[in-house]
């Protein structure tokens, strides 16, 4: 197994479950070498029915925040143009942050941290070839890879690359909201704010412990600003409070409070990528389907990890091939449908009409 996120921790953990030895390579040097990033809504027929095949589903509903499922829209001069708020028994999507999902699904696994892969060799008859940052090489029977959006294990199988969609996205943080910010913290709510305008968008995220994640979001060519230093924090907010110009004070603060600054350009995988079956190399989540950050990626990729990890557990020696096969195809077709959801979510989501944006909630939200 290449890559700990979703995908690679809930193969691993499902496997453990069943009792079967697996190895995870990882490229960071420990769990905690980088921030876990915000937090994630895991649905019901997805993320959770995979937390529920590692045996996870009971301690998930300990940790997660139903009431992190509310959804605030307003207009850009802070007109408040929906409010919706789940029924307290609402289970359907609760959210739950990075780390402390993470840390859930560690639990006993033993991950070989600071093991970075640069490639992967099939076609050999002694298993598959995989070979390390230091240099080293080592062979295994099946090589998952689940190492993310800029996969070393994709080319091993096939040669697309992930291209830009046209948005950016600029992620920043607040600490502490509810005591620092109180103002903001009410505005924020118990879970989503977003603010719709022409060709861009601001999505602030309530995390655990008045943690909030702020995203801003606009269709730009993908060199703009690529030359900007980053951790120029005082330039980029200001070139974000230029390119918001107009927007609502308080929505604006978002900007203004935001601590460091991070800028991700949205790169997808083609809609339906496959390839022809490698035996002994397969791709889980990012790596295989990488799409617009909608809400499904990482339900998929934890679905993924647990199906192929059963698949794997129930085959004979002489079937792994077979069940491995047998997982793509259903990869395949799910990631599919989901791929053309959130590419055409993010057409409307970041739209020259933000009425779009507004007709698209609208739609989830009777369906
Ligand atoms: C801003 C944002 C918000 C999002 N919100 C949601 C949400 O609410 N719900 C949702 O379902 N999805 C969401 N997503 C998408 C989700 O984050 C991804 O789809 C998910 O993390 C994919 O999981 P993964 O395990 O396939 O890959 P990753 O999470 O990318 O994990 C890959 C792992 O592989 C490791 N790795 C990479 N290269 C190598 C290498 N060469 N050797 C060894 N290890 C390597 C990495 O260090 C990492 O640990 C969001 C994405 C973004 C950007």
């Amino acid at each position: 197994m290449v890559g700990s996120g979703p995908a690679g921790l809930t193969f691993a953990r499902v496997l453990h479950r069943h009792g079967h030895p697996v190895t995870v390579l990882e490229r960071d040097t420990a769990p905690d070498a980088r921030p876990p990033g915000g937090t994630l809504d895991l649905h019901e027929g997805l993320g959770q029915l995979a937390l529920d095949k590692a045996g996870l589903l009971a301690q998930f509903q300990a940790l997660s925040r139903p009431e992190g499922q509310a959804m605030r829209i307003l207009d850009t001069d802070g007109t408040v143009l929906r409010d919706w708020r789940p029924r307290p028994d609402d289970r359907a999507h609760p959210e739950i942050d990075r780390g402390q999902l993470r840390d859930l699904l560690l639990g006993p696994l033993d991950v070989r941290w600071g093991r970075g892969v640069t490639r992967v060799a099939p076609g050999t008859r002694d298993g598959v070839p995989v070979h390390f940052t230091d240099g080293r090489q080592e062979t295994f029977d099946l090589v998952v890879g689940a190492d993310g959006a800029w996969s070393r294990t994709r080319p091993a199988v096939s040669p697309v690359t992930p291209h830009y969609t046209g948005v950016t996205l600029v992620e920043t943080s607040l600490a502490d909201v509810d005591t620092r910010h109180p103002g903001l913290a009410r505005l924020i709510g118990d879970g989503s704010l977003a603010v719709y305008g022409v060709n861009r968008a601001l999505v602030a995220q309530r995390g655990s412990g008045g943690h909030v994640k702020v995203y801003a979001q606009f269709r730009a060519p993908l060199d703009r600003d690529a030359n900007r230093d980053p951790a120029d924090a005082e330039a980029v907010r200001s070139s974000l409070l230029a390119l918001f110009d107009g927007w609502a004070a308080p929505v604006l603060d978002l900007l203004r409070h935001g601590t460091a600054f991070a800028r991700r350009p949205l790169h997808v995988l083609p809609v339906s990528h496959t390839w022809p079956h490698v035996r002994g190399v397969t791709l889980l989540g990012d790596a295989a389907h990488l799409m617009p950050p909608l809400g499904a990626g990482a339900n998929l990729a934890m679905l993924e990890g647990a199906e192929l990890a059963e698949a794997v557990a129930a085959a004979g020696p002489g079937d792994l091939d077979g069940a491995v096969r047998a997982f793509e195809e259903r990869m395949w077709a799910r990631a599919g449908r989901w791929a053309r959801i959130t590419a055409d979510g993010l057409e409307r989501l970041v739209s020259p009409d933000p009425a779009e944006a507004l007709a698209l909630f609208d739609e989830v939200q009777s369906s």
